[in-house]
């Protein structure tokens, strides 16, 4: 394999994968489990983390199911803990955990906005502050990965707390690369266009989902499986002289007027 190829290996480096119990997480950890890592697969709810589990061990990668709630700092520190004590220094976060909203500015309540905004920005900002201590406590440096999205470099009606909140980490994303470079910690941020997962389901089968498929210049939407690369890429020492970045994934909708 040539250097360049092998800078994506992550063998023996060790992941923690917020909200890995559906959709994008529960897909980046098999990736970065495939690709070599030991994963600590976290989320509110244990059962599917422990069918995640075995999943990957029967690909014979290493997971570890943690239950978190990452608007819980107490929840978040322990978290980091108990996966570094079960596989060793973390050198990967990967934020994904994040909810929505769907209400229109005027309907949203003081509640879903806290809980959106909760999840999406300040979980992010316990947990790569959680990581980060570690990784400056032990002297090794490391990669945080934000999934923002699209909402959080544009505007769009109906889900004004989460892009509030996405436009919040990826400017989060910046700040923390600037300030922790010193510490060897990348900091970098993917934004999706429109994934099939639960999040969205509902919305992209609608007509009115349908109606924005056209609009998108790649003329579908994205799958799981289009995140990879960005992941990896940032993941690995391929990326090693990139941070503070925002990979968008998005079929070309956020370039197209
Ligand atoms: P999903 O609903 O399938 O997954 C979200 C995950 O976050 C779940 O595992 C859920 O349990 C977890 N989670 C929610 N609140 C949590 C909390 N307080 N503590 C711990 N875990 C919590 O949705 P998804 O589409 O896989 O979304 C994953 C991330 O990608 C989110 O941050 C979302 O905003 C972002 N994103 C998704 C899309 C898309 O089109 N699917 C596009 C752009 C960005």
């Amino acid at each position: 394999m040539s250097e360049a190829l092998q800078s994506f290996d992550l063998t023996g480096k060790a992941a923690i994968v917020t909200g890995a119990s559906s959709g994008l997480g529960h897909h980046a950890a098999r990736t970065l489990a495939a690709a070599g890592a030991k994963v600590a697969i976290a989320a509110r709810r244990l059962e599917p983390l422990v069918e995640l589990e075995k999943q990957i061990e029967a690909l014979d990668g290493r997971a570890i199911p943690l239950r978190l709630d990452v608007t819980d700092p107490a929840s978040a520190a322990d978290c980091v803990k108990a996966a570094e004590t079960e596989l060793g220094p973390i050198s990967i976060l990967v934020n994904n955990a994040g909810i929505a909203d769907g209400k229109a500015a005027l309907e949203v309540s003081e509640a879903d906005w806290d809980r959106v905004v909760d999840t999406n920005l300040k979980g992010a900002w316990l947990m790569a502050q959680a990581v980060a201590e570690h990784m400056t406590r032990l002297g090794h440096g490391g990669s945080i990965i934000n999934t923002a999205s699209v909402l959080g470099l544009t505007g769009t009606g109906q889900v004004p707390a989460y892009c509030a909140s996405k436009g919040g980490l990826v400017n989060l994303t910046r700040a923390l690369a600037v300030e922790w470079a010193r510490h060897g910690i990348r900091v970098n941020a993917l934004a999706p266009g429109y994934i099939e997962t639960d999040i969205n389901r509902g919305f992209l089968n609608s007509a009115a989902g349908q109606a924005m498929r056209k609009r998108v210049p790649l003329q579908r939407f994205g799958t799981p499986e289009a995140l990879d690369g960005a992941l990896l890429l940032l993941a690995s020492e391929a990326s090693r002289y990139i941070t503070g970045s925002v990979i968008v994934i998005d079929g070309g909708q956020s370039a197209a007027l």
